[in-house]
């Protein structure tokens, strides 16, 4: 008998090719897309240490965890870093990048993660892509929770090293990831004696035995569910239509962030400005007295099914994740999720409005979506 998932005819390099040209088409960019065979770090990874050397200088946009991760691959990798630090609750701005770059001319290396999930904000890009571009840095943009939930364009945006995930708002697998890389960014990875080669974080390996040989031979035996998941999950947003996609996620952060003010008991929306706010998860932030893991616990022990976690570290004191992404980025998902979170603060003696959170949503949810 066969099985779906093991009895599979290998996954001839012609396929693997187009669905790079489908990651292609959904970032509309003609750089060369790299598919890494592991979950999103690995091309962050690889980027970093592909782009930075001891001598170089780096701008690091820290807006969330992540930020905070690629500094310490800087670090050692040599690099002198600049760490822009920004508040969780709100984003960077192109002038506080313009101002670090003006302040330090020698920065060659610039990192910035475009939405958070983990803190629930976004950043500018088009802008920030801007300054940088006019400084002439290498520009690396993080957009794992970004893509298929907010626009994104990295050729126009002049971003160098974009990296996506599928496992956020495109609703797709966590296994493998992408990234497109600009001519600059391929002189630049080929002229540093530190990046990797010979490596599975090697992206150099990829454009010598995949790219550069036409793509005739896959270097490895690929990842091949995890690429059919992909391909899959391309497809499905083709059909479907990237717009429709991102305006799902539009009005899920929406409808959360006026249903939780609605909500009341005290909840509100950590990031401060709806500008800011990352369509891919909507972060709030709990009254003082009420811990937010507890609360998040209490919430799910009534309806397991919610997409709410906790925040990270320190965070899980005061932070809930609404995680509407992907096939949560429903009406659904929403009112169910802001449900049990009332249904939890009450317990807590909180005093909440369900009628009009309910009512919150509605009215923020444009007629087509659902
Ligand atoms: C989710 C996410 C990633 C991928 O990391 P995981 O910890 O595997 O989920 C990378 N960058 C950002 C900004 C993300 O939100």
């Amino acid at each position: 008998m066969t099985h779906p998932l093991l009895d599979l005819t290998p996954l001839t390099p012609a396929h693997f090719a187009a669905v790079e040209r489908r990651v292609a088409a959904l970032l509309d960019t003609e750089q060369d897309v790299v598919i890494m065979q592991g979950e999103a770090l690995l091309p962050l990874e690889g980027c970093v240490r592909g782009g930075a050397r001891p001598g170089s200088t780096a701008l690091n946009v820290v807006t969330g965890p992540y930020g905070r991760t690629f500094g310490n691959w800087l670090r050692e990798c040599g690099a002198t870093v600049v760490d822009l630090q920004v508040p969780f609750h709100g984003a960077a701005t192109a002038e506080q990048v313009e101002r670090a770059l003006a302040e330090h001319p020698e920065i060659d290396f610039v990192s910035l993660v475009h939405a958070e999930a983990a803190t629930g904000n976004t950043n500018p890009v088009a802008e920030i892509g801007e300054v940088v571009r006019a400084h002439g840095a290498l520009f690396m943009l993080d957009a794992v929770a970004s893509v298929a939930a907010e626009p994104l364009l990295p050729d126009a945006w002049g971003v160098d090293l974009c990296v996506i995930g599928a496992q956020k708002a495109m609703g797709g697998p966590a296994g493998v990831s992408a990234v497109s890389v600009s001519a600059r960014a391929w002189e630049r990875l080929a002229a540093n004696p530190g990046a990797p080669r010979r490596s599975y974080l090697s992206l150099l390996d990829w454009k010598e035995r995949w790219i550069d040989t036409g793509r005739a031979a896959l270097p490895h035996a690929p990842a091949q569910l995890e690429m059919l998941a992909l391909d899959a999950c391309l497809e499905r947003i083709e059909e479907e239509g990237l717009a429709t996609r991102m305006a799902a996620h539009a009005s899920a952060a929406s409808a959360t962030r006026s249903g939780a003010l609605a909500l009341g008991g005290g909840i509100e929306p950590y990031v401060y400005s709806a500008r800011d706010a990352a369509p891919v998860a909507t972060t709030l932030r709990t009254p003082t007295g009420i811990d937010a893991a507890a609360l998040v616990a209490d919430a799910l022990a009534a309806d397991p099914s919610v997409p709410l976690i906790a925040g990270g570290g320190a965070l899980a004191k005061e932070m809930i994740r609404v995680n509407h992404y992907g096939s949560d980025a429903t009406q659904r998902a929403v009112r169910s999720s802001l449900a049990a979170l009332g249904a939890a603060l009450r317990a807590a003696g909180a005093d909440i409005d369900p009628a009009a959170a309910e009512k919150a949503v509605s009215d923020s949810w444009p007629a087509i979506a659902s």
